[in-house]
């Protein structure tokens, strides 16, 4: 105990002097003295003083200020991956391709994050739950959300095991179920209890709205225009938001105009990949985003995009321009 307690107190004094000496002005040489006057050999500092800055980065990236939530867009290519930090909750919604499965985990590795309150795999497509078997193995899961309806696919299968074999708790929410995350919340807008089917995967998405203070997102998979259609019809106004996420990365098969009308929102996210063959985002989509003068950020574009939430005001930064 005693021990530990000097090497924290040294460590800590190391970190002040070459603070005070950076600051001061003496640069490198100063550090570099100072460090031989404590009879520090020059491959041991540099190693220190890498450690000292790589700490800094780890606590920038992974400390989420009380009554802050970030929503972070990975840029999984073509895929979905949303991870939502606050300072008592994390979530995850989907986990990109097989392909990204290891990137995925390294994001959450870099954000501190061992443990999600929630993973959402939205519906069992590939893009979707591809690397949420590398999520499982490594990070502690407490729940898993998930529509009723199994893919005949390796892919879903490898997941489906990985749950049962850890035994973690699966809900099948239907619209209108709520959860709680930290100081956020969520209420789940898709699918109807009637909506999941084997046959239209897409529709059978999990969508959610997670309201952080004043600020709000729409999240809805790959939910199409029916199931836009339904959440219309069920919330209402209780559809608007700050952030909305375009179902089916930004196809027109989704966010129709009269979803876009019950959202209302101020900034669009579109996740999918650069020159993905399927023409995502659609130019329909695009033109009403425009129209409706909504500011759009694109993972194809700008990459990783994380949206910090104070509860009143939302900020916005981005891995490109
Ligand atoms: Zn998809």
């Amino acid at each position: 105990m005693k021990k530990r307690k000097r090497r924290k107190k040294n460590k800590k004094g190391f970190v002040a002097a070459v603070a005070v000496i950076l600051i001061s002005g003496g640069g490198l040489y100063g550090v570099m003295d100072y460090l031989d006057s404590q009879g520090i050999p020059a491959k041991e500092a540099v190693g220190k003083i890498t450690d000292l800055f790589q700490k800094k980065k780890d606590v920038a990236s992974s400390t989420v200020a009380e009554g802050e939530m970030y929503v972070t867009f990975l840029d999984v290519g073509q895929g979905d991956c949303t991870i939502i930090q606050t300072k008592d909750g994390n979530m995850m919604i989907d986990a990109g391709n097989n392909s990204w499965g290891e990137t995925v985990v390294a994001a959450l590795d870099e954000r501190g994050i061992e443990e999600l309150d929630y993973l959402i795999l939205t519906h069992p497509d590939a893009d979707h739950i591809g690397g949420a078997d590398n999520v499982l193995r490594e990070i502690t899961v407490e729940k898993v959300l998930m529509p009723d309806v199994e893919n005949d696919t390796v892919t879903y299968t490898e997941v489906e095991n990985l749950i049962s074999e850890k035994q973690i708790p699966v809900d099948h929410p239907y619209a209108g179920a709520e959860y709680a995350l930290g100081d956020a919340a969520f209420t789940v807008l898709c699918p109807q209890a009637d909506g999941v089917s084997e046959n239209d995967l897409n529709s059978s998405s999990v969508g959610i709205k997670l309201v952080h203070g004043e600020n709000s997102f729409v999240m809805c998979g790959d939910a199409e225009a029916e199931a836009e259609q339904e959440m219309t019809a069920q919330f209402g106004t209780a559809l608007e938001c700050d952030v909305l996420k375009c179902g089916h990365h930004g196809s027109s098969t989704a966010t129709t105009p009269e979803f876009l009308a019950a959202t209302d929102p101020t900034w669009a996210l579109i996740s999918c990949g650069k020159d993905n063959s399927y023409g995502h985002p659609h130019a329909e989509v695009m033109a009403a985003l425009e129209d409706a003068d909504v500011q759009v950020y694109r993972t194809d574009q700008q990459g990783t995009i994380t949206c910090v939430s104070d509860g009143k005001e939302l900020h916005w930064r981005t891995e490109h321009e």
